[in-house]
């Protein structure tokens, strides 16, 4: 099963083989479900596949929270967003889509902003069940 834990500590080490800086938060000391983990780190290692992939990014940062109940993860990157060329690409492919299709299985979400300025944001939110 997927521990959170190790997924960011993977997730540094695909970054920083891709030259991109990481930094994570993670504020959860709360027992998650298995299937919780297993689907945030599902999401984790996708996002950061497409920072990877798609981003030109040289710093991402991700974070993942606990409020009221709520898990949160939060990946950000510093690069292009959706640029001329990956605008027509910019619905949802095969890994963001696979993500909302496995969240809703667990009630989350997916939120995803996109801007040439800023880079790329993707929030996942799932509230806390037990299964
Ligand atoms: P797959 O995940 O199926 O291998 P994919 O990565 O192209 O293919 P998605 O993960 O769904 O598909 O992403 C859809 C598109 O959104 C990407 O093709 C890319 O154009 C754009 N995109 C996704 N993440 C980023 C990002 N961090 N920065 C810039 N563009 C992105
Ligand atoms: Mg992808």
């Amino acid at each position: 099963s997927i521990n959170m834990e190790e997924e960011f500590q993977q997730a540094e080490h695909a970054l920083q083989t891709a030259g991109i800086s990481f930094e994570y938060n993670n504020n959860v000391s709360l027992k998650m479900a298995p299937i919780i983990q297993n689907i945030l780190g599902m999401s984790l290692r996708e996002c950061v596949t497409n920072v990877i992939k798609h981003s030109h990014a040289d710093k991402c940062e991700a974070a993942l929270c606990e409020d009221r109940g709520t898990f949160c993860l939060i990946v950000q990157d510093n690069g292009t967003g959706l640029t001329k060329d990956n605008r027509n690409l910019g619905q949802f492919g095969n890994g963001l889509l696979g993500m909302k299709e496995r969240l809703i299985l667990i009630d989350g979400k997916l939120e995803w902003v996109s801007d040439p300025s800023k880079g790329t944001k993707v929030t996942v939110t799932v509230p806390n069940i037990k299964k």
